[in-house]
């Protein structure tokens, strides 16, 4: 298929490899991270890890929607479905995250809860203009890619008066979580997690364009590469990074120019910030308290929001104590370090968030049985 197979191919995927290990230095160790859980899935499918040479490491971001979401938020959506009877609209992979009380919104369903699968925000709203009579709650999450559907589905319930639609929204921002990285102690003051530079984001970027991260690459001297989700994407990607960090450059140099500009989908950014502002603050899983990184409806359409329409509050929740997803999606750890990866933790029984989606570290390792040596153990 054109556009795919040609991303694929094996043999090409083989020489960049070879040319990544003639260009790396010796006595020098690379460590990048991918920040997209679709580059880490990538990365454990086509085993990307075992073409590299020892020199270079992948570390793990947070970049999957699914597996930063807090477990508070969950248990607002499972509140909604199971309390206040609402038909509760979300995708598929939210369904299984693991909540409070041994619940997720599979299980609320199971217990009578009105929990709809659906594909895009416009199913949501499609239900509420089916189901005049019921109350409908779309419980949107995603970066910010998947906010701009968010933002049109809330316009045109407005528009049509839809009084019956409502959001909780979970949207939150790319260059915030990595803002977060670069200033945690972990990378600033311990030293734990070396990172040489990042692979940017590939969805992410067509939408903000690849100038949001020069202020990383100019300010925390790391460089940025943005690459497309195929392996030889993420191969092209990494020798670009070997060459920056071998150059002594931190610059964002664009792999991915088959669909990302420097200034982005303007009228997706334009339509984003007519329907969102800034939250002061957002819980993510792993990271913590992160000030202006998520998004919350503007007071125009204060009537489309779940959570003031039904007064909801987020509690903090801790994690189950055998799940290491915090420090996963911080970088610190490896899904391996984790005692009960693949025993009683696996994607039919996920304990944490990461074994449920497939972008998350964890499901990918399990999925793809990829077992190399741990980058931050192995840290020179
Ligand atoms: S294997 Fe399961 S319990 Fe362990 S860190 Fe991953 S998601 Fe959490």
């Amino acid at each position: 298929m054109k556009y795919i197979d040609e991303f694929r191919d094996g043999a090409v995927a083989r020489q960049i490899g070879v040319r990544i290990a003639a260009e790396v230095q010796p006595q020098r160790r690379y460590h990048f991270m991918e920040f997209c859980g679709g580059h880490t899935h990538a990365i454990s499918r086509y085993g990307i890890s075992d073409l590299l040479p020892d020199a270079v490491k992948m570390i793990h971001g947070p970049g999957c929607p699914v597996c930063v979401l807090p477990i508070g938020r969950v248990d607002l959506a499972i509140r909604l479905a199971l309390d206040h009877k609402v038909i509760l609209a979300t995708y598929g992979d939210c369904l299984r995250v693991p909540a409070s009380s041994g619940l997720s919104l599979l299980k609320a369903k199971a217990r009578g809860g009105d929990v709809r699968m659906i594909y895009s925000a416009a199913d949501a709203l499609g239900l509420a203009r089916r189901n005049p009579q019921r109350e409908v709650v779309f419980f949107a999450i995603g970066f910010e890619t998947t906010t701009p559907p968010t933002a049109l589905a809330i316009k045109q319930a407005a528009a049509e008066d839809l009084a019956n639609f409502s959001v909780v929204c979970n949207h939150v921002l790319t260059p915030a979580a990595i803002t977060n990285i670069l200033e945690s102690p972990e990378v600033r003051k311990l030293g734990t997690v070396p990172l040489d530079g990042f692979i940017g984001p590939a969805h992410v970027s067509t939408v903000i364009g690849s100038q949001p991260y020069e202020f990383f690459a100019e300010e925390y001297r790391k460089p940025v590469v943005i690459a497309g989700f195929e392996p030889l994407d993420v191969m092209q990607a990494i020798l670009m990074l070997v060459r920056q960090v071998n150059d002594g450059r931190a610059e964002v140099e664009n792999e991915f120019t088959r669909a990302v500009t420097r200034a982005g989908n303007l009228k997706a950014q334009q339509l984003v910030s007519e329907v969102f502002e800034l939250r002061r603050s957002f819980e993510w899983r792993g990271l913590g308290e992160v000030p202006y990184s998520a998004l919350a409806l503007r007071g125009e359409f204060a009537a489309f929001d779940a959570e003031r329409k039904f007064a909801l509050e987020t509690k903090h929740v801790a994690d189950n104590k055998a799940c290491e997803c915090g420090a996963i999606l911080r970088g610190v750890k490896h899904p391996r370090d984790c005692k009960i990866f693949g025993t009683v933790c696996t994607p039919e029984n996920p304990v944490g968030s990461c074994m449920v989606s497939s972008e998350g570290a964890c499901a990918a390792h399990y999925s793809y049985g990829r077992y190399e040596e741990d980058p931050i153990k192995t840290a020179a």
